[in-house]
């Protein structure tokens, strides 16, 4: 699958705030925004009065790449989402929201969303006991996910379960980062997604 391997921060001055793509770094003063939030290229200072489709692609490239996923996959989740019952905007972040390599960043077992991708890529990760090496894999109510037995003692992931701080699992994943499991209790809602999202652009861009 493929997968963009470009600078992050340079993602995140495009879209003008903190995506969170770096881990630790994000949450220190040698991240980029903080330092310089203008976008990237030449005319990245120019302040430009954004129309509505500009508006509406900003945010479909900032979800877009705040969960690290590609154009077509993404386009796949929304049409999955317009297929669903409810407001689509909602199911598209609430899809996006259940991949695998989400889950294992929220649950404290990944610095970030990249990491949590590769982690999940070299098959560290099972659900419901089960090996899955799919980043893409979407959990649903009452999975367990967890690092693999063999995975636990690694350097890596000692440091993480003993980490304070870090991603705080959200309520719908009972995280037990001791443990390195965590049981996906309900699915998540709107409200537990904690990123200034407005879906109801990408709806908009995508119904043209
Ligand atoms: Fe984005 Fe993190 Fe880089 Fe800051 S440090 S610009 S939040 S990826």
């Amino acid at each position: 699958m493929a997968r963009y391997t470009g600078p992050a921060c340079k993602l995140c001055r495009r879209e003008g705030k903190k995506l969170y793509l770096k881990g630790e770094r994000c949450v220190s003063g040698k991240c980029a925004i903080e330092r310089r939030s203008s976008a990237p290229g030449q005319h990245g200072a120019d302040s430009k009065k954004m129309r509505e489709y500009g508006m509406q692609l900003r945010e479909k490239q900032t979800t877009k790449r705040y969960y690290g996923v590609l154009e077509k996959q993404f386009r796949n989740y929304y049409d999955e989402a317009a297929r669903k019952e409810g407001m689509t905007g909602e199911n598209l972040l609430i899809l996006l929201e259940r991949r695998l390599d989400n889950v294992a960043y929220r649950m404290g077992m990944a610095e970030c969303r990249r990491d949590a991708r590769q982690l999940v890529r070299h098959g560290h990760f099972t659900v419901n006991g089960k090996k899955v090496n799919i980043p893409s894999f979407i959990v649903k109510a009452g999975d367990v996910v967890a690092v693999k037995e063999s995975s636990r003692s690694s350097d890596k992931f000692k440091g993480l379960a003993e980490a304070e701080g870090g991603a705080i699992a959200p309520k719908w994943l009972d995280a037990d980062k001791k443990n390195f499991t965590a049981k996906v209790v309900a699915l998540p809602a709107r409200e537990d997604i904690d990123f200034d999202f407005n879906e109801q652009l990408i709806v908009e861009l995508y119904s043209k």
